[in-house]
């Protein structure tokens, strides 16, 4: 789970979905209201879910995969990938990566 790089306080599942669903790189701690910033390490993190879908689709497609299938096999890797990003959510106190 993240931890606010002001406080040190870290936050729970659903601060960490809250503050996802924003889709905004400053986020403000619900703790002491400082802003953070989602590293930039969280983002190459979590473009595997993406890359496993590619591969997916890649393998699926050519042996004619009954699309059923393929929505739900779509549907349990994004799942998946909810369940896991808060463990890959890190912030810090500053804006990095490239800009
Ligand atoms: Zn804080």
């Amino acid at each position: 789970m993240p931890t606010c790089q002001h406080c040190h306080r870290q936050w729970t599942r659903w601060q960490t979905y809250k503050s996802m669903g924003k889709f905004k790189r400053k986020v403000i701690c619900p703790y002491c209201g400082k802003h953070n910033y989602i590293a930039f390490k969280t983002y190459q993190r979590s473009s595997w879910i993406g890359l496993v879908i590619l591969i997916m689709e890649v393998i699926m497609i050519p042996f004619h995969v009954p699309s059923v299938y393929q929505f739900w096999a779509l549907f349990i890797v994004l799942a998946i990938g909810f369940m896991l990003l808060p463990a890959y959510y890190e912030l810090t106190s500053e804006e990095d990566g490239p800009s």
